[in-house]
């Protein structure tokens, strides 16, 4: 077996590593979008480093798009094996991976705005939303803790990696020429004590481990507070000076945090009485997907749904669809909070919220 490794090595982002056995077949680990290299990220995501056809089986950890989101471009130049994920993975691969479908379609439209009045060539969209659909045909489900043969003289297992909803560490029990090898991929490693998700799962035995090592330099917080913190931050803001709280976050994860932790003070009777909106087609959608999996959830949110069976949903809270419903929290007067994506910023609705509430001191973002 040989192991070559074609992103997220010495860096991160673009998770890609493929196996090759001694029998000749591909297995390929992941297959993520570099993101945020800058003028670089272009060049890293056109190219695989490998011929996508020769390549007969993919496994993927999780859904966020640095492990997923080449999956349309390798189908799209040929890849026609079976792509192994948990259910959850599967669903969630599915809104994420349509989402950045239409981004690319929508970047690569404005480039080409621009690069035809320089008299330049249209570019291509890495992949499109058929692309997308089609990849999305390739997915073959495996529970958590069933080993399961995905090819001769390979079986496959996902132990919980309590990183997102429906993430894995990946385990193969590899058979070649009567030697048997384990190895473990890690994946994204999630943290002990998640509000809503279990912690990861202990790993079965392994010669050799591909870790995950971002953030593998720094101890995180204790997670702890959250809905403390915010309660001071609504009352400071929406109560004391009649502003409006923006909260940028991640469409998946800590949009689903920040609702439940509202939905903790509500059960309290802590909540004040102000409004709350989540603006982003994607949250909303990533919201409903994470509430039909609730056999993956830890034990403290599991009682709390013995007396709420909606841990995320409480009086006063709106999802917003529409550009024209978004646009229309601008004007409103009264206080709000609104979580909107995406969660560094950067793109998405919630800039347009930054621009229009932070020149107003009543206002906290
Ligand atoms: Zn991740």
């Amino acid at each position: 077996m040989k192991i070559a490794f074609h992103g997220a090595a010495r860096t991160v982002t673009g998770s890609k590593h493929l196996l090759t056995l001694q029998n000749g077949k591909k297995i390929l680990l992941d297959c993520g979008l570099f993101q945020g290299m800058g003028k670089e990220t272009d060049v890293l995501n056109s190219e695989f480093g490998f011929d996508a056809r020769s390549v007969d089986i993919l496994r993927l950890s999780h859904a966020h798009i640095d492990h997923s989101g080449l999956i349309p471009k390798l189908v799209k130049e040929g890849f026609e094996g079976k792509i192994f994920a948990t259910p959850a993975t599967k669903e969630l691969g599915g809104i994420l991976l349509e989402d950045s479908a239409v981004i690319q379609r929508d970047d690569t439209k404005f480039i080409n705005k621009r690069r035809a009045k320089q008299g330049l060539p249209p570019y291509e969209p890495l992949y499109d939303l058929e692309d997308a659909a089609k990849a999305l045909e390739l997915f073959v489900e495996v529970n958590y803790d069933e080993w399961t043969t995905i090819t001769e003289g390979v079986q496959l297992l996902f132990t919980d990696a309590g990183h997102i909803i429906g993430s894995a560490a990946v385990h193969l029990k590899i058979t070649e020429e009567n030697k048997t090898t384990q190895l473990t991929f890690s994946g994204d490693v999630g943290r002990y004590n998640d509000a809503i998700l279990r912690s990861p799962s202990v790993f079965p035995q392994a010669d050799f481990i591909i870790l995950e090592s971002t953030y593998g330099n720094k101890l995180h917080d204790e997670v702890h507070g959250t809905a403390d913190t915010l309660l001071q931050w609504i009352e400071l803001t929406c109560i004391q000076k009649k502003g409006k709280l923006i909260i940028p976050a991640f469409s998946v994860g800590r949009t689903q945090e920040l609702l439940y932790a509202l939905n903790q003070l509500d059960l309290e009777k802590r909540l004040p009485g102000v409004p709350v909106y989540v603006d982003s087609p994607l949250s909303r959608e990533a919201t409903e997907m994470l509430k039909a999996y609730p056999q993956y959830f830890n034990k403290r949110i599991r009682k709390v749904m013995e007396k709420d069976d909606d841990p995320f949903d409480f009086p006063g809270l709106k999802f917003i669809k529409t550009v024209d419903e978004s646009k229309y929290l601008n004007e409103l007067p009264q206080p709000c909070v609104i979580i909107s994506a995406s969660g560094m910023a950067d793109a998405g609705r919630v800039k347009h919220h930054i621009m229009n509430n932070i020149s107003d001191k009543k206002n906290t973002i």
